[in-house]
Formats: C-alpha cells, sequence, structure tokens
C-alpha cells in the first residue's frame, strides 16, 4: 500500500520517526532530490489518522521539489508532518527528538517552519541538527519571510501584467486583494506605493482598517471580494478560493497572488484559461519565502535575497511562454518547467543532491 504511493508519486525514501518517551510521531517525505538536498517546512496537525499524514506529507513534498525546480534552486523536495496538536502537544523533548530524526538523513533532508511550528519550536530543533532554515535572526537566520514574499509577489504580477496588457504600469490597474496578514498588507503596500486602486478584505477589521487608514485602500465585505470590478484578483489568504462558484463571479483579468493551492481543482484551471484570465501559478509567484530561507544555507545576505526574488519575474515569463508553447494551462505549463528543469539537471548527473549544506555564517547555542 505504502509503495504502491511511492510509486505512483515517485518518492525516494520516507522516513517514520518515533520516540515513545517524549511521545513523538513524525513522518519525513523525501520527494526527489535530482536537484540537491530536498528542502520543505515542518507541519505539525493533529491528523484524524496515521493514513492522513501520510497521504499530507507525500502530497506536500512533491509539491516542493517543483516549488524548487521553478524558483531555480539547487534544492529537491520534502516535507516532514509532526502527528500532534500545536496547542497542547509541544515539549521541549518532543522537538529535540525530531531534531534528532532530522540529524540522521545527514542532511538529505532540510527542514524549516510551516503550520502549527514557529520560530521557537525550530530552536529546539536546531539544538539537535544544523539542517534546518527559518532560524532566528540571532543565529544568522534569515527571519521572517513575508516581505520577501509580497516583493516576489510583485514581480510575478509584473510579469503578469506585462504579458496580458503589453505593459507593467502597476497604477493604472485596479485590485482585489483577499487576505490582510503577513504578506497581503505588504503587498498592498507595494500596491499603493505605485498609485493602485486597491478593493481590500479580511476576517480581521483591524487588518482592513491598517489597510484604509494607511494605505488608502477601499474596504469591501469578505463574500464581495468575488464580485469588485477589478483588473487583478489576488488571493493572499486561503487556498481553493478559485472554484466553480467564485469564477463566474471574477471580472478580473489576471489571478495573482500569494496564497497556496489557489485552484480549487485542474478543471478550475482549465476554466480559468478558457475564460481568458491569465493565472499566475502560485507556488511560482509566492517563491520568495523559500528563496529567502534557501539563502540560509550558504551564509544569507539580504542583498542576495532581493537580488532572488526578481527572478520570479522571469521564471513566469518562461511560464506563460512554455503555455503558448504547448498549448496548455498555465498551471501545466508551471509543472513542465520543473520537470523538464529536473530533467535536464539529472541528466548532467549533477551530484547535487548529495553535496553537504555549509549553513555558513550561522552561531548554534543560545
Ligand atoms: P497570515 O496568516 O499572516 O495571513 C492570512 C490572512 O488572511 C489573515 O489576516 C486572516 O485573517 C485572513 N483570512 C483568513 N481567512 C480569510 C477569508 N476567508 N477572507 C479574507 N481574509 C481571510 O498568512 P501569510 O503569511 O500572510 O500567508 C498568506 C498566504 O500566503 C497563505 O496561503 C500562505 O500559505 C501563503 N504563503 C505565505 C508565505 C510567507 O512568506 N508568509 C510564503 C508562501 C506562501
Amino acid at each position: 500500500m505504502i509503495f504502491e504511493h511511492l510509486d505512483t508519486y515517485g518518492h525516494e525514501q520516507v522516513v517514520f520517526c518515533h520516540n515513545k518517551d517524549v511521545g513523538l510521531k513524525a513522518i519525513i517525505a523525501i520527494h526527489n532530490t535530482v536537484l540537491g538536498p530536498a528542502l520543505g517546512g515542518t507541519r505539525m496537525w493533529p491528523y484524524a489518522s496515521e493514513q492522513d499524514a501520510l497521504n499530507d506529507v507525500l502530497r506536500l513534498s512533491r509539491g516542493m521539489t517543483y516549488k524548487n525546480a521553478v524558483a531555480g534552486l539547487n534544492l529537491g523536495g520534502g516535507k516532514a508532518v509532526i502527528i500532534g496538536d500545536p496547542a497542547t502537544g509541544k515539549s521541549e523533548g518532543l522537538f529535540r527528538a525530531f531534531g534528532q530524526c532530522v540529524e540522521s538523513l545527514g542532511g538529505r533532508y532540510i527542514t524549516a517552519e510551516d503550520v502549527g511550528i514557529d520560530v521557537n519550536d525550530m530552536e529546539l530543533v536546531y539544538r539537535e541538527t544544523q539542517f534546518v532554515t527559518g532560524v532566528h535572526q540571532v543565529h544568522g537566520g534569515s527571519g521572517d519571510p513575508s516581505p520577501f514574499t509580497a516583493y516576489g509577489t510583485m514581480q510575478g504580477l509584473l510579469a503578469s501584467l506585462n504579458r496580458k496588457f503589453g505593459n507593467e504600469d502597476v497604477g493604472n490597474y485596479s485590485y482585489a486583494v483577499q487576505g490582510l496578514g503577513h504578506v497581503g498588507i505588504e503587498f498592498v503596500k507595494l500596491l499603493s506605493e505605485r498609485g493602485a486602486k486597491v478593493f481590500v478584505t479580511d476576517i480581521n477589521p483591524d487588518r482592513v482598517a491598517r489597510a484604509v487608514d494607511e494605505y488608502g485602500a477601499e474596504a469591501v465585505g469578505l463574500d464581495e471580494i468575488y464580485d469588485v470590478d477589478a483588473d487583478v484578483y489576488s488571493p493572499c489568504a486561503l487556498g481553493g478560493t478559485v472554484n466553480e462558484t467564485t469564477l463566474p463571479r471574477l471580472k478580473a483579468r489576471i489571478i495573482c497572488g500569494a496564497a497556496n493551492n489557489q485552484l480549487a481543482n485542474n478543471a478550475t484551471g482549465d476554466e480559468v484559461e478558457k475564460r481568458g484570465i491569465l493565472y499566475a501559478p502560485d507556488y511560482a509567484v509566492n517563491a520568495g519565502g523559500v528563496m529567502n530561507i534557501s539563502l540560509e544555507i550558504d551564509g544569507y545576505n539580504r542583498e542576495r535575497a532581493m537580488r532572488m526574488m526578481r527572478t520570479i519575474y522571469h521564471n513566469l515569463t518562461r511560464i506563460f511562454e512554455i503555455s503558448e508553447r504547448d498549448g496548455v494551462p498555465t498551471y501545466m505549463a508551471a509543472d513542465r518547467l520543473a520537470e523538464e528543469r529536473i530533467e535536464t539537471m539529472g541528466k548532467l548527473k549533477l551530484p547535487l543532491g548529495r553535496a553537504q549544506p555549509r549553513f555558513q555564517g550561522r552561531v548554534r547555542g543560545a
């Protein structure tokens, strides 16, 4: 049963981590290391069953292979899940035992924060293994990736405007931004600095008030965001918001935002294309976060990070070209770009997957 799954998705290795004394039940999935060591975060979640946890880690690790490949990183795809409730199940022992498990893989898998895990948890993991990114700045880490993700989203937007309208005049278009969290509010700021008309919504009224007061945005209701007359719909909250119910309502000509898994399914992606809406594939647009933490491996540098974010523009342009070349929707073209890069690099037989991450300039300990 498990090997059938691994055959289907092409995973290289799946490791079950168990420590009875501290209650650790975790799974690390390494999907593909052709481009380099597998990088992907650790999620802590009270999964209803072990099978659910396994399904999630297999799906997410495969997603990281594609994301890292399209981002142009010399990194493969991996992910870890810890089965447990992040509100009640955390302990020093749990994270240190998990860190030992990561360490035992000798750098084939490099972890980071994901849902349910924060920088304090990672500090504990970091005590047991150096194969951690997203550590605190006091350790030479990269800190909060959100401003970089927002800046990367802007690069994706510029490429999309160019493709759709033949210019990059951000201020000439209007935007519907859904979600004003860490990334969304930064993105609104970048849009307003360029003189754009921005409609915003969030379940948190304080965040809406900030966007209105500080950046001159216009507030709309949670559901109303799908009906506003905006040129660009920018999902920056949850996944699955482009679906059969919302799509007929959207007036936007472009979908470009930071949220993960924006399309409810592939059929929605096909329908988006049919309607003549340009979809900027989410995992190419929001790669700023993973690009930023990846730089910790060779010694973090902010200038390099900003330069790297700008490559998102070219990645999107390439995706649009492949979409046209092959006559396929952009979501499919993004996958092809990833697969082509992995295939080409695989033929070069670079020993990247076995290269030892260096983690220069970082300090361990308190
Ligand atoms: P966040 O939790 O800080 O912000 C999410 C915001 O969405 C919150 O303000 C929340 O109130 C709002 N929200 C939730 N449900 C909503 C709804 N139904 N309608 C309107 N608003 C709603 O998260 P974030 O770090 O800003 O990330 C936003 C999205 O981008 C997520 O999908 C995340 O996975 C993705 N992403 C983030 C990063 C990063 O660097 N933070 C990197 C890659 C992808």
